[in-house]
């Protein structure tokens, strides 16, 4: 095939991208990192938790091996285990879910909103109710930032102090993005978020970070890290794992955190595009007054079954598409032994069905994006 019938294909994320605008930088960083070769906890880490902690107002931050791990580090740390409750959205990445049941506690799946993907505060109570019928303690809440959009604070924390619930939330897809003027990082009692590449602050490997404003927190965070140590490495106090921010990743964070306002910016600038060139013909993503997203993922709802076709029709001009997420974790083979909470979950269900994600990233140039918004289109028109 020539290029005028096939034009080149489109990358979802463009991770090379960034890289060719940070290389200098990141090599010498990378650099430093070999020369001093202190590869565990080195100097970088430290100097990244302070930047990371800083960017988005939060006391605290400790970074670790995953964002998967940050949020089982912070379950760990309260002490949450079996027979305990932890209310979570089921319209998730299962990430969300499956530390709760690692730590032996119980997940109870609530619904989400459909304007904007994210917890739907009304399910809350009823969830907990749910919870305490079955036996269970209802200890904590994770809300999740899904594709970017912070979660609605104001009514999830009504919603859950009312029941006495630890808030964690679950920022791996959105670190950076805006609720009411302040960043996330700082909302409910801890944060978590992760740095897996296609993340919007994403590393060269895995890495995920806790936020809290908790000096007490923080200490035994830091030592769950480190195979539960007390006053040395060899002094076990507690059962901890093993999950430390390579030094190297630290170091190629901290060049990428110095151009993530711009890139957050570009990613911004791009959602609207999308927005004004497809509005009036397919459902797009909203942002509720005082939200500002990151835009992790731009997702689009597709009805009456006409979702399979679009993605194949975008396939055939070489736009990829995803679907984030196609089961929701009530039916998931591994955790839909797990209660739902009473309300049930029909919107993650329907969502479920007609949600499909378009490349996003913060350098998808303009005549690229043309070409996807004139595909989507062209495909929704003829079906
Ligand atoms: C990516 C993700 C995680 C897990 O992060 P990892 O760094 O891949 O372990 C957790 N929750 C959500 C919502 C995510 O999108």
């Amino acid at each position: 095939m020539n290029q005028r019938t096939a034009p080149p294909p489109i990358p979802f994320i463009d991770v090379a991208a960034q890289r060719r605008r940070l290389g200098d930088a990141i090599d010498a960083a990378v650099a430093r990192v070999l020369a001093h070769s202190q590869f565990i906890l080195g100097p970088e880490v430290q100097a990244f938790e302070k930047e990371l902690a800083a960017f988005c107002g939060a006391r605290y931050a400790v970074s670790c091996a995953s964002g998967t791990d940050a949020l089982m580090l912070v379950l760990m740390a309260r002490g949450i285990g079996p027979g305990d409750a932890v209310i979570c959205p089921s319209f998730t990445f299962c990430a969300t879910a499956e530390v709760v049941a690692l730590v032996g506690a119980t997940p109870v799946f609530v619904d989400i909103d459909a304007d904007t993907f994210n917890i739907d505060s009304k399910m809350i109570g009823p969830a907990v109710a749910t919870a305490r019928r079955l036996g269970l303690k209802p200890k904590a809440i994770v809300p999740v930032d899904l594709f970017g959009l912070p979660a609605d604070f104001d009514s999830v924390e009504a919603a859950a102090r009312a029941e006495g619930l630890f808030i964690l939330d679950d920022a791996a897809q959105a670190f950076g993005a805006t609720y009411k003027g302040r960043k996330l990082g700082v909302f409910g009692d801890a944060t978590t978020t992760s740095f897996f590449p296609a993340k919007p602050l994403g590393c060269y490997g895995d890495g995920g970070a806790v936020l809290t404003d908790d000096p007490a927190m923080v200490d035994v965070l830091k030592s769950l890290r480190v195979h539960g140590h007390g006053s040395d490495k060899y002094d076990n106090i507690r059962v901890g794992l093993t999950s430390r921010l390579d030094t190297l990743q630290a170091a190629v964070l901290i060049e990428k955190l110095k151009i993530f306002p711009d890139e957050i910016a570009a990613r911004g600038r791009i959602a609207a595009r999308y927005a004004e060139g497809l509005r009036d013909i397919v459902s797009v993503p909203k942002e509720p007054s005082g939200c500002m997203s990151v835009w992790a993922q731009y997702t689009i709802r597709v009805s009456g079954g006409r979702r399979d076709t679009l993605a194949a029709a975008l396939k055939a001009e070489g736009i990829p598409t995803a679907i984030y997420y196609p089961i929701p974790l009530h039916r998931q083979q591994a955790y839909k032994h797990y209660p739902v909470g009473e309300g049930g979950v029909a919107v993650s269900d329907r969502l479920a069905g007609e949600v499909i994600s378009l490349p996003m990233h913060a350098y998808l140039d303009a005549a690229t994006q043309d070409r996807i918004i004139g595909a989507v289109r062209r495909a929704l028109k003829r079906g």
